[in-house]
């Protein structure tokens, strides 16, 4: 996931200025994104589902009343056992308990001749029908209106679907294979799903965690389709014409799955899908898939930062492999009736982070520059955060599921798996390096676990499978790493890892603007006021903890809001329009000025030839060759 466009934001990645600030106290957690949630099983785990041996489930949905943004579901189960559990998913697509169950509006159970059953429920969430050995087909409407990569929408624009978000399934028939039908879909609309499709508006799935894997976009879209090294792509978007340019976003989304199938040397599939939305207002984030990706991009954003779109589209192809199929087991198979604990979000996600900005570099979509300018955001928004004394990474994997929360995005609450697991993943990389004298680096950890799990159908034990493959690939000790900086919190020696390609870390205090106030964005909605600065303007000036802030200078707030407050000037008089109890205001005030530290990563006094052909290496994701020299 992304929810983390942001994450991805927060870096301070001016070009302007090869310099990242870092706040002192905490002011906007970065994202908390939670980009990727993976939900669903890996293909891999799919393929040992006995599914052919199971009776099939039909799923109707009928498409018949978009003004109400009702679907109508209609769950065949087939003859069998007595009683089922139904179970509807608490959670998908973000690792939150969203219970959606809330938005049931009724359920009837009968049986085949059509007479009622015996329907209890037994948990908010949770049914049993009663009397069903010769069949029974369950009816439910479910109200869909939330839009984005992480939701389910059903409007008179179009239907966007997450099927967690809205298809109860039988408890014992979740391995059995499933048919789905849209019926009463308008005309002039069309599907695009990664499932396979029977006939017109009919899809099949091996089972149901296959079938929850595959959003859908149904609707007037757009479509402009490639073939690039033996794979076939589809670039679906709905979004107003206007606000993009195909011939534009076509030739990135090329230039990154040629980067990342060739780094990873692998195309686990035969066909892919990119399904975009555009949205006007707040808005941004992604969600991976095994074989598609549901990205939402704010038009702003898309206009103004030139590394957006390719930022999230990296981000989430590289989960096709790293979440997807290196799957931990603890997420290995995703339990829908509760939080799905794991530890490895920090890898999962935080490492895929890493790679993503690595394919950018390879892509040349991502200069060096830029590249060391948002490594040292991302340090420096790890070192202002107090609570990285006291959060692990794999704490913070853990916690997940408290993101939901402002008061546990406070810096000195949590920090974000993300932005720490980000730095480890590049910290990890040299290692493996310095550990293989240059001829192992990261892409053989992945590598490794891509043929050691992914492709033998197994899940990965979590960070001591990332353990094994870098002890493996570099045929050296790693615990230490794993020990200090993964399940402990120690400081980072940072410039004992970034020696070896001739650069340092420098810190020094600067002036910058002061807004006086905390701001977290949870998800994609817009960002929320968490806190204010003692005797702070913003508050004197009517600014308050809980508002929502909708504009910050004339400019929608999107992903790009710290970034957005990191540019302003001390002196500048800042503008808000907020929210508050349903109604909206302006509010402004004068920056005040205060001190803060800049991160800039910077080349050593001076730099061996070894050190600068490492980082060569490094920034284009390659091993040196064993007999290159090395420091
Ligand atoms: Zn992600």
């Amino acid at each position: 996931m992304s929810p983390h466009l942001e994450l991805l934001h927060s870096r301070v990645a001016s070009p302007r200025r090869q310099i990242a600030t870092v706040y002192p106290f905490a002011l906007f957690v970065p994202a908390i994104c939670v980009l990727t949630v993976c939900l669903g099983t890996s293909p891999v785990v799919r393929a040992a589902a006995n599914s052919a041996e199971l009776p099939g489930v039909r799923y109707t949905v009928s498409l018949a009343d978009p003004q109400k943004h009702l679907l109508r579901v209609t769950l065949d189960i087939p003859a069998g056992a007595a009683d089922h559990d139904l179970q509807l998913p608490v959670w998908n697509a973000l690792y939150q308990i969203r219970d959606f169950s809330q938005y049931v509006e009724w359920v009837r159970a009968k049986d085949r001749t059509g007479h009622p059953l015996p329907l209890h429920l037994l948990d908010k969430s949770r049914w049993k029908v009663s009397g069903a050995g010769d069949g029974a087909q369950i009816e439910y409407e479910i109200f869909a209106d939330n839009p984005g990569p992480y939701g389910a929408q059903f409007s008179a624009q179009h239907a966007f679907l997450n099927l967690a978000e809205v298809l109860m399934y039988p408890v014992d028939l979740r391995a059995a294979s499933m048919q789905l039908r849209f019926t009463n879909v308008p005309p002039n609309w069309r599907v695009a799903t990664a499932l396979p499709g029977a006939r017109e508006n009919q899809f099949t799935a091996g089972n149901y965690d296959l079938l929850v894997d595959a959003p859908f976009e149904i609707g007037t879209f757009r479509e402009r389709d490639f073939d690039q090294g033996g794979g076939h792509y589809r670039v679906v978007v709905d979004a107003d014409p206007a606000d993009y340019n195909m011939d534009k976003l076509v030739p990135t989304v090329r230039r990154i799955v040629t980067a990342a199938t060739s780094w990873m040397n692998d195309r686990p599939f035969d066909t892919y899908l990119f399904l975009y939305h555009f949205p006007r207002g707040p808005g941004g984030g992604g969600m991976e898939h095994s074989y598609s990706t549901a990205i939402d991009v704010n038009t702003s954003v898309l206009a103004n930062d030139e590394h957006a779109f390719a930022d999230v589209t990296a981000h989430e192809f590289f989960h096709l492999w790293n979440v997807k199929r290196i799957r931990p087991q603890s997420l290995t198979p995703a339990d829908y009736s509760k939080e799905n604990y794991t530890t490895a979000l920090w890898f999962s996600e935080g490492v895929t982070n890493t790679v993503q900005d690595y394919l950018c570099l390879q892509a040349g979509l991502l200069d060096e520059p830029h590249y060391l300018t948002r490594l040292a955001g991302e340090i420096g928004e790890l070192e202002r955060r107090p609570a990285h004394r006291m959060q692990s990474a794999e704490e913070a994997s853990l916690d997940a599921w408290l993101e939901k929360y402002s008061p546990y995005l406070v810096p000195a609450r949590s920090i974000s798996y993300y932005n720490k697991g980000d730095v480890l993943g590049v910290m990890l990389d040299l290692a493996v390096r310095d550990g293989s004298h240059g001829t192992a680096s990261l892409r053989d950890v992945f590598r490794w676990m891509n043929q050691n799990y992914a492709q033998k159908g197994r899940p990965f034990p979590d960070s001591d499978g990332v353990r094994q493959a870098a002890e493996t690939v570099s045929h050296a000790n790693f615990a230490w790493f794993f020990q200090k900086y993964v399940a402990g919190t120690e400081e980072i020696p940072w410039d004992d890892f970034l020696k070896s390609v001739g650069l340092h870390l420098l810190r020094q205090s600067t002036i910058t603007a002061e807004p006086g106030f905390w701001a977290v964005r949870n998800s994609d909605a817009p960002p929320l006021v968490s806190g204010l600065a003692q005797d702070s303007d913003a508050g004197f000036a009517g600014l308050a903890v809980g508002d929502s802030i909708l504009e910050i200078n004339g400019r929608v707030t999107s992903s790009d809001f710290r970034q957005q407050l990191a540019e302003l000037q001390p002196g500048e008089t800042l503008h808000l329009l907020i929210r508050r109890d349903g109604r909206e205001r302006q509010i402004a005030w004068k920056m005040r000025s205060r001190e803060d530290l800049e991160f800039e990563l910077k080349d050593l006094d001076s730099v061996t030839p070894q050190q600068k052909a490492r980082r060569a290496a490094w920034l284009s994701g390659q091993d040196q060759a064993p007999d290159e020299p090395h420091p």
